[in-house]
């Protein structure tokens, strides 16, 4: 039986948030209700108008590009891109060919999911290069179509990655760890329902031996003629993304071991039936004629950027957080997903680190207690938190509450002054409230504190003692399990609020 491995390279458009257009004024605010209201002669083509790049949008793909560890080109220009379509007035897109802005740069991968091919892997970044939007088309249902350019000439960064992806599910991981990038980078919200991040694959399936990838090019080996690449459209998400490219696999390693074989084609994912349908036979470079746009002069990136800054970059906010705060791999992924999501995080362990630092010496016993706040704290927001928002729809930016008070939270339950179970009702007050309310004083209104004083302990203890003769007998027999039962009557006794801890000890040490 022969093998196939599929070839897998992605291109990836991003809106770029800039106040205005790519090569106009007009503001950038495709998603309007109303249509063509952002709009003018430049970014209608009018004849005899002229584009003037926007400074921003030149620096934010220096930024990406930087971000993508790519080099960034001393001499970088404009082309036209020529096809015909209503969507594209001028009949010719602005965008950049042979000198992009960047090049040549990598993302290293962590692939998480079921059975991966590999843990990691150093994706080859091709290009970045700074386009303008299309206009939107909305087919009526009478089959007609509008045409709305509140979109045209929106600034895009395009970005295309070598053909190092090994299956559907890297090339997912890669799409979703660039939304965040670019949202880390606050130069796009890369929200892919809105268009404001579209995804595209290049798929073929070769038989295993045929061919080597050299500096990002696939070169075919032993004379063997290469089967065509597919590029597929219409990802919507990032379902759709792995779907899609998961389902062409499949598709054309069936053709390939029936005998059949295909053009380079154009295909688009159709959400509803679950298949990839084809769209059109692809156009070669050449049928774009691209040339440099005579109305641009070459500009040089950097220069036009002046100082670029990085932020603390998603991959880097991860490693920190599993060195700085000891959390797990996928608890410091779920934590870095979202900026505002790290940022609370952030806030609630420095306030921790505040809080121990402040206990005097003799509570502040325990071993490793910074790795055991933290990782309760990281733990409490992935599963409890997190959990809570999801069932109501919410999102880290809806609560009310300060970090500062969660991590009182956890502090409460940490000093066993609260159980888990009163802790998360405490939580779910403190999401349901429009206000910031201390949960100490949550505890203290609703008597939900966790009883340590022995006395009070102690009568409980004697209760159930006097009530489960049986079990004591056996407990004394020395079957020692069924002094859970015991500690389980004395805690429903106490409505929850007995610390266990205290309980157990009281137990022993009036059953010896
Ligand atoms: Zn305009
Ligand atoms: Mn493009």
């Amino acid at each position: 039986m022969k093998q196939y491995v599929p070839i897998i390279g992605m291109e990836v458009h991003v809106e770029l948030k800039t106040d205005s257009k790519m090569f106009c004024s007009c503001p950038n605010n495709p998603n309007i209700d109303t249509p063509n209201k952002n709009i003018c002669e430049v970014c209608l083509a009018h004849p005899g108008t002229l584009p003037v790049p926007n400074k921003k949008a030149i620096a934010w793909t220096v930024m990406v590009g930087k971000a993508l560890n790519c080099h960034i080109l001393e001499f970088s220009k404009f082309d036209r891109k020529h096809y015909f379509y209503p969507d594209l007035p001028k009949g010719y897109q602005i965008s950049q060919y042979e000198e992009p802005i960047a090049e040549h740069g990598f993302i290293e991968l962590d692939f998480v999911g079921e059975n991966p091919i590999r843990d990691t892997a150093k994706i080859g970044i091709t290009r970045a290069h700074l386009e303008e939007d299309t206009a939107r088309l909305n087919h009526g249902e009478d089959g007609s179509t509008l045409v709305d350019f509140n979109r045209s000439g929106v600034p895009l960064v395009e970005i295309v990655t070598d053909p190092d992806f090994k299956s559907a599910l890297e090339a997912k991981t890669y799409c979703q760890e660039l939304r965040n990038i670019v949202r880390y980078l606050g130069v796009s919200d890369a929200d892919m329902e809105k268009g404001q991040m579209r995804c595209e694959a290049n798929i073929s399936v070769q038989e295993v031996g045929s061919f080597e990838i050299i500096d990002g090019v696939v070169k075919p080996l032993n004379g063997i003629k290469l089967n065509n690449k597919v590029e597929l459209k219409n990802l919507n998400s990032f379902k759709a993304v792995e779907r899609g490219i998961d389902f062409e696999i499949k598709r054309q390693t069936a053709m390939i071991e029936k005998g059949e074989t295909w053009v380079q084609q154009t295909r688009g994912w159709d959400d509803n039936k679950q298949e990839t349908v084809m769209q059109r036979t692809k156009e070669n470079a050449a049928d774009y004629r691209y040339f440099p746009d005579p109305d641009i002069p070459p500009f040089h990136p950097l220069k036009i950027a002046g100082i670029i800054s990085l932020p603390e970059l998603p991959s880097q906010k991860r490693l920190r957080f599993r060195e700085e705060y000891y959390l797990s791999y996928s608890d410091a992924k779920i934590l870095t997903d979202s900026k505002e999501l790290s940022y609370f995080t952030e806030a609630v362990m420095s306030d921790l680190v505040e809080w121990l630092d402040s206990m005097p010496e003799s509570e502040n016993k325990a071993e490793n207690l910074p790795q055991k706040i933290s990782r309760l704290a990281g733990s409490w927001i992935t599963s409890k938190l997190l959990g809570i928002l999801k069932e109501k729809n919410m999102d880290i930016t809806d609560v009310k509450f300060s970090p500062e008070n969660f991590a009182e939270l956890v502090a409460l339950i940490y000093n066993n002054k609260v159980n888990g179970t009163n802790a998360l009702k405490i939580l779910l007050i403190m999401v349901g409230l429009d206000v910031d309310k201390d949960p100490t004083h949550i505890l203290e209104e609703k008597g939900w504190g966790q009883v340590s004083d022995s006395g009070q302990i102690e009568t409980l203890v004697d209760d159930v003692i006097s009530n489960y003769p049986d079990q004591v007998a056996q407990v004394k027999a020395g079957k020692d399990t069924v002094i859970k039962f015991l500690i389980g009557m004395v805690m429903k006794a106490s409505e929850g609020s007995a610390d266990p801890k205290a309980v157990e000890e009281i137990l022993r040490k009036k059953l010896v």
